[in-house]
């Protein structure tokens, strides 16, 4: 297949102003997983390409970008935005190729980097320090700073969202980015970059390198010039980002995995929670952070609860990203494997129904059918682990104090919900879950751009998204003025 993003060659860096082959021209394959056949090639970045990257950003942060304005910054976003959204449905198509995520899901994306690119836009000016009483004869003000040059690594699993949460607030501060994109799908986080570079971004303010997560990842997040970091991915590799932090002292957003509960108490509106509870397992095949892969029932109406989420199932098909079904494939074979060992090691539970592969969808396709299991132990594998793949548990409780100690007992915290008609209830759910984002009667609550987002526990640390995200992007300088 030829794939050319916007017209550029995918097995090219974006470093200052140019496209460039990465300087060891090498290169690795992109599969389609859909049908398991390549769809190009794209960059083998490695240290040296990191180092030009890095020198890049520092040119551009100490050059025009950042000498602009934050209206100006506001207005290249702004410009960024409106470009996603002419491209659209090149760039749904490039990530549904790329993720295997069905079509509508990748638009979804599409449109969700777009609301990231105006919600920063129209914040770059809105950020500003304070001044602070102090003593006699003295004026004291904060400044709102950059950190300068900003390190992105990004998982495969929604790429465009992601880059619309950290790119986009890191750029609206005035960071200068070095983005490593994963090495399973890089295809929009190439055009992101060149829609960046026709909208106005000065050169090596995004810079992009492709590569393994080893090599280009690794250097990233290991470089003495970087000044913050912000990884979204495994725990695993988390630890090493974290590692790597603490060797140059720079700070470090992590978002990490899930295990995120919804818990339904028995006064519920089954029927509005019913979409909620089968598509926050499903979305994206289940390869989600803030999936909800643990569902917890009151115990008087947990067989009816899983009869109606069972009919769901059987409903649901997994075949090609470009058909559109409810689910594509996972991302990749290896992927596939993984989730295939949580599901044979998980022999042991009942499982109360699961969905099919389309007839049609190719052998050479990476598809699961999603899987919906009644688990009475929380503390069983697969109520405990983070599948990453179309699996989801349902757990009986028997009162609220049970229903939060099994939401509360894993080691993640990212998201959790909790449907009930109960207000008082609510609130205290609202204050007893562990997670850093709670929802009430709903789940996702639409993507929430304006949402701060992130966890707590194995789920990482720091918070993107909304507002608060210009926070974590930026430093904060105090000035004290002796006048007398
Ligand atoms: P991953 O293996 O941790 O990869 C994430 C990124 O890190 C990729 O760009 C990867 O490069 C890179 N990387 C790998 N090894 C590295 C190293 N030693 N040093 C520096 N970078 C390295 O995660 P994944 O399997 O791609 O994604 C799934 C995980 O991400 C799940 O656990 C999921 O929960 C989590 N996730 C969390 C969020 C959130 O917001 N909390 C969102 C999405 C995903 P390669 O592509 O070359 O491996
Ligand atoms: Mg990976």
């Amino acid at each position: 297949m030829d794939i050319r993003p916007l017209g550029i060659d995918p097995s090219q860096c974006l470093i200052g102003a140019n496209w460039t082959a990465p300087h060891g021209a090498r290169k690795l394959p992109l599969i389609n997983p859909s049908d398991g056949t390549p769809l190009c090639d794209i960059a083998a970045g490695d240290a040296q390409d990191i180092d030009a990257a890095v020198a890049a950003a520092r040119a551009a942060f100490e050059g025009a970008w950042g000498r602009a304005t934050a209206v100006e910054r506001g207005r290249v976003l702004a410009r960024i935005g409106q470009l996603v959204l002419e491209h659209k449905e090149e760039l749904a198509r490039l990530e549904a190729l790329d993720v295997g995520k069905p079509y509508t899901q990748a638009m979804a994306d599409v449109v969700a980097l777009a609301r990231y690119m105006e919600f920063y836009a129209g914040a770059a000016d809105k950020l500003h320090g304070e001044t602070i009483p102090y003593l006699d004869g003295y004026t004291v003000y904060t400044l709102r700073e950059p950190h300068g040059v900003t390190g992105h690594i990004i998982p495969w699993n929604y790429p465009m969202q992601i880059i619309g949460r950290s790119v986009g607030a890191a750029l609206a501060v005035g960071n200068a980015c070095v983005l490593k994109p994963a090495e399973e799908a890089c295809l929009t986080a190439l055009a992101f970059a060149e829609l960046g570079r026709r909208a106005g971004l000065p050169a090596g303010a995004l810079n992009v390198v492709p590569g393994l997560g080893a090599e280009a990842g690794a250097a990233l997040s290991a470089h003495e010039d970087v000044d913050h970091l912000s990884f979204t991915g495994s725990v695993g590799v988390g630890k090493l980002i974290q590692t790597s932090a603490a060797q140059n002292i720079v700070p470090v957003t992590l978002e990490l995995g899930g295990k995120s509960p919804q818990v339904v108490f028995d006064d519920a509106d089954f029927d509005a929670a019913l979409p909620f509870l089968v598509n926050a397992g499903i979305q994206n095949a289940g390869q989600t952070c803030s999936a909800s892969s643990r569902i917890l029932v009151q115990e008087s109406r947990f067989d009816e609860l899983l009869a109606a989420m069972s009919a769901r199932y059987k409903a649901l098909n997994a075949g090609p990203a470009l058909d559109d079904l409810e689910l594509g494939p996972l991302v990749s074979q290896r992927q596939k494997q993984i989730v295939e060992g949580f599901i044979a090691k998980g022999s042991d539970l009942e499982l109360a129904a699961s969905g099919q592969i389309a007839a049609d969808a190719p052998a050479g396709g990476a598809y699961v059918a999603p899987r919906l299991y009644a688990c009475a132990d929380p503390d069983h594998m697969l109520a405990q682990d983070e599948v990453f793949g179309p699996v989801q548990v349902v757990i009986p409780f028997r009162d609220e104090d049970h229903a939060v100690a099994i939401a509360n007992g894993t080691r993640y915290g990212l998201v959790a919900s909790c449907w009930t008609r109960d207000g008082a209830r609510q609130m205290r759910l609202a204050r007893k879950l562990r997670a850093g984002q709670i929802f009430l009667n709903n789940y996702g609550a639409g993507g929430g751009v304006e949402l701060p987002f992130g966890g707590t526990g194995l789920s990482g640390h720091g918070r993107e998204k909304g507002f608060e995200a210009l926070y974590g992007f930026s430093t904060l300088k105090t000035v004290a003025a002796y006048h007398g």
